[in-house]
């Protein structure tokens, strides 16, 4: 199998299995229990946290253990606009992930305001609209740090100085960019930040919001009072030493794996555009995740590609994981100026360190052959050519 969806999730590194087992089987006492035994539990939890601080330059007691980038994404927005009724509006992007702008609907529904600024044609937001919708009652803007289709990274040090000049709390949804690019949360002013194990080789179901130790936010979850009373119930142990395994690893070698990365995806690029005609890479050129291939083939339906890619036992996805179960087209690349048409040609290859040169070529091979069979059967495609 040749598995290029690491944007969807990726594989736990068996390092990380070896390290949570243990937690699973041996040191499995309750943390919040009294006993010694327990006590390493809490103390495996506390390490965890303090490995993830540092790979971001927080400290340990803002870092929050979520099951995943979805919760985070949910609790950052709720809990910041139930804090203030006064301040009943917050700021995002219409390219943002199912987590924030389902979320943002919902807030809608109970009286929020909700303003969704606009991206330009390589899904980099509208500085001067982001600006524009700022009032007095903004509690919030939330950007994504970098988008999971299109792989376009956002200008968060400019996005999060206007937060700052306007006194508002900065959230940025980093599912995809944390330990993909180095980020410093402080040298950048990020108030509050998603992230999510399976992302970077950790387990399924693990996350973590940051939250400076400046902003207050309202509790999540109620009962026996972890996470400071924030987010209640007993904490996942295995899943949480798990998580800062994958981030400590991958924080460590973040610049060999994305020079790696990089260099096969501009490889894969180059062949595809020279090889394949009809075809465009969407999103930014320059600001863009190193493993990330955004791609639309003209006269070409993107499910019957990757149909034929699985049969070829290759794994790509045609925009998010998370929405590819719905008919409607990207909202991403249909926000990034591509028609229906386009937009349900496209697909997405998110590679990794796993993957090689050699695997690119045997793909390059299928996907000429498949794309040339399409557009064949494709009357619209005959008539051009005709023409
Ligand atoms: N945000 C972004 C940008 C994502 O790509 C994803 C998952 O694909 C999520 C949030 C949701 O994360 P999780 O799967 O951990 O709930």
């Amino acid at each position: 199998m040749i598995y290029m969806d690491n944007a969807a999730t990726t594989p736990t590194a068996s390092v990380v299995v070896d390290e949570m087992l243990k937690y699973f089987t041996i040191i499995y006492g309750n943390p919040s229990s009294k006993y010694e035994f327990s006590n390493r539990s809490k103390i495996a939890i506390n390490n965890s946290r303090k490995i993830i601080a540092e790979t971001i330059n927080a400290s340990p007691d803002e870092i929050y253990f979520t099951s995943g980038g979805t919760e985070s994404d949910n609790w950052a927005l709720n809990a910041i606009l139930s804090l203030n009724p006064l301040k009943n509006h917050i700021i995002t992007s219409v390219i943002e992930h199912p987590a924030i702008l389902r979320t943002a609907e919902n807030l809608m529904k109970k009286g929020v305001n909700v303003t969704f600024i606009n991206v330009d044609e390589n899904g980099i937001i509208k500085i001067k609209e982001l600006k524009k919708a700022i009032t007095d009652k903004t509690a919030l803007i939330s950007i994504m740090y970098a988008n999971n289709e299109i792989g376009t990274i956002q200008p968060i040090e400019e996005i999060s100085n206007i937060a700052l000049e306007n006194g508002i709390p900065f959230h940025t949804d980093a599912v995809q960019a944390y330990t993909q690019l180095p980020i410093d949360v402080k040298a950048l002013n990020i108030g509050l930040m998603s992230a999510s194990a399976h992302k970077f080789y950790g387990p399924k179901g693990i996350g973590f919001l940051y939250c400076d130790k400046n902003i207050n936010i309202s509790p999540l979850i109620f009962g026996g009072g972890q996470e400071k009373g924030l987010r209640s119930g007993t904490e996942n142990v295995p899943a949480i030493v798990g998580m800062a395994t994958a981030s400590k690893i991958c924080s460590h070698n973040m610049l060999n794996s994305t020079n790696y990365v990089k260099r096969l995806r501009d490889y894969f690029i180059k062949r595809i555009l020279t090889e394949i005609p009809f075809s465009r890479i969407n999103g930014d050129k320059l600001n863009r995740l190193p493993g990330n291939i955004n791609v639309s083939f003209q006269f070409v339906n993107s499910k019957e590609l990757l149909a034929i890619l699985d049969i070829n036992n290759i794994c790509a996805s045609a925009g998010s994981a998370c929405s590819s179960s719905k008919k409607s087209s990207s909202h991403v690349l249909l926000a990034i100026g591509l028609d229906e048409e386009l937009a349900n040609s496209s697909i997405r290859f998110s590679i990794s360190k796993n993957n090689t040169k050699e695997e690119i070529d045997y793909c390059m091979n299928i996907l000429k052959r498949a794309i040339y069979d399409l557009r064949n059967s494709s009357m619209e495609y005959s008539y051009l050519k005709n023409f």
